[in-house]
């Protein structure tokens, strides 16, 4: 298991705003959120960033992806429309090494983002 700090929200050793659970993927609210939703969708397995999944991850990343997006279709923002960002290391501006994808919504976005 992870050691991240998201590792120790899994565990329940960090408290968190958990919004969505299955038994592959977690949920919870940003805790600086960048968009009135702004929740983190991350694997319970812990993968770093996301260059270092493999193919025999493609199910829990495809798992990954539709956890967030029922999770806003669910929250009645897909029609207007969102955004999911998964940040890579340095460049990418990843701060948290256990890999996350971001759901943005409730506002419209700008591109190119910073
Ligand atoms: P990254 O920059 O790695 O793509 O995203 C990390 C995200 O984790 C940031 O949006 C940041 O606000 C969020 N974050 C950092 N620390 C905590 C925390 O303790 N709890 C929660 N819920 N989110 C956090």
């Amino acid at each position: 298991m992870s050691d991240t700090l998201f590792g120790k929200i899994i565990r329940r050793e960090v408290p968190a705003d958990i919004v969505y659970e299955d038994e592959d993927v977690l949920g919870f609210n940003d805790i600086s959120p960048q968009a009135p939703l702004h929740v983190l969708f991350i694997p319970k397995k812990p993968l770093a960033t996301i260059d270092d999944a493999r193919a025999d991850d493609a199910l829990l990343l495809g798992r990954l992806m539709l956890a967030a997006a029922g999770y806003a279709r669910a929250q009645g923002v897909a029609a207007d429309g969102y955004r999911l960002v998964v940040n890579c290391n340095a460049h990418g501006g990843q701060t948290v090494f256990h890999l996350h994808v971001h759901l943005l919504a409730g506002r419209r976005m700008h591109w190119p983002p910073g």
